[in-house]
């Protein structure tokens, strides 16, 4: 299991993220390039998003690699799984840039080591005081490395994902998709083209401003996804984030699914085929809990963020346990059998095979799911520790889980509270069994906390 968290200076949970030409320059992507390029060596993939600064950032990148004596093979704008699927095939390492659901005007780099996660938390601080302390010298002439443009290696990806459907399951089935003008244009619809679906695009057209909608898929910016699938009858709409390791979905009435339900819905598909171990963070909603016991399964927790969702489901793994799936309730689905990240395209592909093997629509799978009633809060406060300790004593007498922050069990509901790591804000969590007894425990714990601020 992977630990605890450990504060990095430079990278987030998901790798270095800025506002371009103000924190995010194309000098700090050259010295990451160089840091890494100098601990790993070998041959590295790159890639990047559909921002307007990948053309210079991935450049600059590139640079930093080379200068050190790694050999470069551009992989060009294609998703984030898809770049980490190729390094898992094939290379020594690999660098994102991706601002991932971010704003246009953020950039950012996410390194990816060669069993295709994300650079864990040791290492990055590892790469974060080679660039402080610039502990490593470009090489002469001889020996910086060579650059090879390599397009066509996205092909892989998209065949990857249609072998594991080989009886075409999307034949008859109808699916909206919405890449954001992100890296997914030229992925997910012909991804679902090979399972046999029939396609249509909204935002299918790559551009780095964004003009249809911004990089996150919220509700409000699928708008247009839900009005096309509802008028052109498919079975449901899937969006991507910035970098399409998420997929969220609409379904055939035009309703957005809630990040959770599509976990427990995915989650539920696969233990009926299969008993194991489902790897998720402290703040995915209960229902995958009770989708997994009913099934036979278990849930093992990890602290926020997928990078700790991957290394805890290969470390299990390497112990002999038998993990079946992972993820995040925010659309972010790991399938273990085809790779340890977060993979957009293959989650739109796997709603396909489940309306497939079900046989019912979108919206009557997500009504017999186990319901349940989330509540996100948060406090502006800079007393982030204090308010954690006074909860954690208010509530000693009942069951507290420490993987990250602190989760307050009270009967079926549960409640975590968060210091962010970036902001001075706490961030509330509750997951209860009704809405009653969800405003009942958030109450509770907003009179704990008032009573340390
Ligand atoms: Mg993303």
């Amino acid at each position: 299991m992977e630990g605890k968290k450990i504060q990095k200076r430079l990278f987030g949970t998901n790798g270095v993220r800025g506002i371009v030409g103000k924190d995010l320059t194309p000098e700090l992507v050259l010295s990451i390039g160089e840091s890494f390029g100098s601990m790993r060596k070998g041959q590295i993939a790159v890639g990047r998003d559909t921002r307007t600064s990948g053309e210079t950032l991935i450049n600059a990148v590139k640079s930093g690699l080379l200068a050190v004596g790694c050999d470069v093979t551009d992989c060009g704008i294609l998703p984030t799984p898809a770049l980490q699927y190729l390094v898992k095939e094939q290379f020594d390492g690999g660098a994102m840039i991706t601002a991932s659901h971010n704003p246009p005007e953020y950039n950012g780099v996410k390194i990816i080591e060669s069993d295709g996660t994300e650079m864990g938390d040791e290492e990055t601080i590892k790469l974060e005081q080679r660039i402080f302390d610039h502990t490593y010298s470009t090489n002469s002439w001889e020996y910086v490395g060579q650059e090879t443009i390599a397009p066509h290696l996205i092909k892989d990806y998209i065949t990857a994902i249609a072998n594991f459907f080989p009886d075409k399951p999307g034949m008859g089935i109808t699916v909206v998709v919405d890449p954001g003008s992100g890296p997914a244009c030229s992925t997910t619809p012909q991804i679902l083209t090979r399972l046999g679906c029939r396609v249509l695009t909204i935002n299918g057209i790559m551009d780095g401003t964004f003009p249809g909608r911004l990089p996150e898929p919220s509700m409000d910016g699928l708008k247009g996804l839900a009005a096309l699938v509802v008028s052109s009858g498919a079975a449901f709409g899937v969006a991507h984030d910035g970098d399409a390791d998420r997929a969220v979905f609409i379904d055939e009435n035009g309703q957005f699914v809630e990040e959770n339900q599509e976990f427990a819905l995915v989650a539920d598909h696969i233990c009926r085929q299969k008993k194991g171990v489902i790897v998720t963070p402290v703040s995915t909603s209960q229902m995958v809990e009770i989708v997994a016991k009913k099934n036979n399964s278990t849930v093992t927790y990890t602290p926020v963020g997928s990078i700790y969702v991957a290394r805890t489901m290969r470390s299990l793994i390497k112990n002999g346990a038998h993990v079946i799936f992972g993820g995040e309730g925010n659309g972010g689905l790991i399938f273990p059998d085809h790779q340890f990240c977060r993979d957009g395209g293959m989650t739109a592909a796997m709603m396909v095979a489940i309306l497939a093997s079900r046989g019912q629509k979108l919206s009557q799978l997500l009504e017999q799911l186990p319901r349940r009633h989330m509540i996100k809060d948060k406090i502006s406060s800079v007393g982030g520790a204090a308010i954690l300790n006074a909860l954690k004593s208010a509530y000693s007498h009942g069951i507290i889980d420490e993987t990250d922050g602190v989760k307050i069990f009270q009967g079926n509901s549960w409640a975590l509270v968060r210091a962010s790591g970036t902001e001075p804000l706490i961030r509330i969590i509750i997951d209860a069994e009704d809405e009653e007894q969800g405003r009942a425990l958030q109450d509770d714990l907003k009179e704990t906390i008032q009573k340390v601020t």
